[in-house]
């Protein structure tokens, strides 16, 4: 494969034209400060570029094979300096177009991490409180009421929601006058003839707009910001695999779980139905094991943790201390067992049975 192969404008099934020839990716970079409040890294575009002038994520054009999360980081790295050892990945929200799709890369920042605009592609980075970009719906952009800077310091400025006449949209002819257009679903052409489009007032005025692809997500993407904990009650859950002859070596099937696990772990795991969570979803993942199973050590992206008497108990202290240290976090335990179920909902967390995680293994 070549790099930069993606490179060039591509036609949905919806008939937008849209730039990267195998879709496109962005990464949304969030940080969670002590009061549990999530703050967006976002993008000014430059205003040569598609949509110039508006506010997005840093990305691009896909690479033919290339993943949507190494892109993604790709992107960020070039046009932000944003490096991948600060982020930890939450997950992948992808807006699908049928025959093209924008891939959001959700990751979670330690910190307000200190983000500048590495390339042309970009004016300025600014880190946004969330509540404070709108975008309900497309009819909804956001104003910059803050001076911004050209230089992206890691402090908030305020916005306030203004309602723009409709949707998105490029005029006619509108390509980048670069090769490269950088974030967004780059939409053109199609939604242009009612002849009143916002996206001419964010090309020609100072950037104070949403990019009309991300603000078409970001209701849905909002939701599934917070980070969640999934916690595997081990115990139940191979009971319910119920391998050939699992009860007479239940440390072997333990360890086979497990590794099961942290393959699914590296893949993404699909979130139960109505959990608020990307489609391709990296949970931080707890496997709390008890008795003959215990001495479990991961070497992958699963904490295994040895329950020192009641393999229940140890489940709900482990929930009940992610709920004090963050409790902006989700928390979905996964387990049959009624008593356990009512137990952890107490402390807040959610519940589903061993069949939802079942189902995602390979080897079932
Ligand atoms: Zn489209």
């Amino acid at each position: 494969m070549a790099v930069k192969d993606g490179d060039g404008w591509a036609v949905c099934d919806q008939g937008h034209r849209h730039w990267g020839l195998y879709g496109a990716s962005g990464l949304l970079a969030v940080h969670f400060d002590d009061e549990g409040t999530p703050h967006v890294l976002m993008q000014k575009r430059s205003g040569w570029s598609h949509h110039g002038g508006t506010w997005g994520l840093p990305g691009g054009a896909l690479d033919s094979h290339e993943d949507a999360v190494a892109g993604a980081l790709r992107e960020a790295l070039e046009e932000a300096a944003l490096a991948a050892d600060e982020l930890r990945i939450l997950g992948v929200h992808l807006d699908d177009h049928g025959g093209w799709s924008f891939a959001t890369v959700i990751a979670e920042a330690a910190t307000l991490l200190p983000a500048a605009p590495a390339n042309g592609e970009s004016t300025a980075m600014r880190w946004l409180r969330a509540d404070e970009i709108a975008g309900e719906t497309l009819r909804v952009a956001v104003e910059i009421v803050a001076e911004v800077e050209q230089t992206g310091a890691a402090v908030p400025v305020v916005v306030e929601p203004v309602v723009v006449e409709s949707g998105g949209g490029e005029p006619a002819g509108g390509e980048p006058a670069g090769g490269e257009t950088g974030a967004g679903h780059a939409e053109a052409g199609a939604r242009d003839d009612d002849g009143r489009d916002p996206g001419h007032a964010g090309n020609r005025d100072a950037g104070e707009v949403l990019h009309p692809g991300f603000a078409h997500s970001w209701p849905q993407i909002k939701l599934a910001l917070p980070p969640s904990v999934v916690v595997l009650d081990a115990a139940n859950i191979v009971g319910a695999r119920a391998e050939h002859g699992w009860w007479r070596d239940r440390a072997g099937a333990a360890r086979r779980l497990l590794a099961d696990v942290e393959e699914l772990a590296r893949r993404g795991l699909r979130p139960p139905e109505g959990f608020p969570a990307p489609a391709r979803w990296f949970p931080r993942l707890i496997m709390v094991v008890e008795g003959a199973a215990r001495g479990l050590r991961s070497q992958g992206p699963v904490t295994a943790v040895d329950a020192p008497g009641n393999g229940d108990d140890a489940i709900v202290e482990t929930v009940r201390e992610i709920r004090t240290t963050r409790p902006w976090e989700r928390v979905l335990v996964v387990t049959a067992d009624r008593e356990l179920r009512r137990r952890v909902r107490e402390l807040g967390a959610e519940v589903t049975g061993p069949s939802w995680l079942l189902g995602q293994l390979q080897r079932v």
